[in-house]
């Protein structure tokens, strides 16, 4: 049997409200507690369509009160490189390919405007899933989270001196994994995904665990790295093949 976590993009003072309403107040109804990744000081054009939410950060801290995982969702949410990192979901990065001071500026500026909010990330979720080694360097030398929400694999594993959890999926869906990640948008959910993931719920909601937090015992085994290479490579054939 799977164990299933619900990882929550993009939260920041300007999202669509009525929609991270819903998602709130459908996942209490399930009893589900999930990763919400913050972004600190949010500049992505995208979000600017929504109105910016003088209560966030009060929210914010109501969750993590009521058990919800925080995590780190980079600094400013904006793309600077065309590198995929060492995890290549997406080829354009906030932190693969750069520097490693330029990426502890941005992990400290990160960490310093979340501790001053009374949030207490305990992972790292980075934008468009990319970071590379100098990103895991920087957050051992900037910050206490030593976990990665990301990664293509069966279970958790330790490398790097990280704690690496899966995370395989965009929406709900049957996966015969030890353990999956579904990583939603409640930005841009419509009506279908929240009827499709309510079903789901109403099906799986005892397999939902909250975020792990301690450290994976188990390594990177074969399994983990034959799934993730047979993953990219058919990514790759799909991007080759959409002239992406
Ligand atoms: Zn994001």
């Amino acid at each position: 049997m799977s164990r299933y976590i619900m990882r929550l993009d993009d939260a920041c003072p300007r999202h669509n409200r009525d929609n991270w309403q819903r998602m709130e107040e459908l996942l209490n109804a399930y009893g589900v507690r999930p990763l919400v990744g913050i972004i600190p000081d949010c500049r992505d054009q995208q979000m600017e369509q929504y109105p910016e939410d003088e209560n966030f950060w009060d929210r914010a801290r109501a969750w993590q009160s009521r058990g919800w995982a925080m995590a780190l969702h980079g600094y400013q949410h904006v793309y600077v490189t065309r590198d995929g990192g060492i995890n290549p979901v997406h080829l354009r990065s906030e932190f693969a390919g750069l520097p490693l001071e330029k990426q502890k500026e941005k992990i400290s500026a990160g960490m310093e405007i979340l501790t001053a909010q009374g949030i207490k990330p305990v992972a790292f979720i980075a934008p468009s899933h990319t970071f590379d080694l100098n990103t895991l360097a920087a957050l051992k030398e900037c910050t206490d989270i030593r976990s990665i929400s990301d990664t293509i694999a069966n279970a958790p594993y330790s490398k790097y001196g990280f704690t690496f959890i899966p995370q395989q999926s965009g929406r709900v869906r049957e996966l015969n994994f030890y353990c999956v990640t579904f990583c939603y948008h409640p930005n841009v959910m419509g009506e279908e995904d929240f009827i499709q993931l309510e079903g789901f719920l109403r099906v799986h909601e005892g397999e939902f665990v909250p975020y792990p937090r301690g450290q994976a015992k188990r390594r990177e085994d074969v399994r983990d790295k034959l799934l993730r290479r047979g993953y990219f490579l058919m990514r790759d054939v799909r991007r080759k093949l959409s002239g992406k």
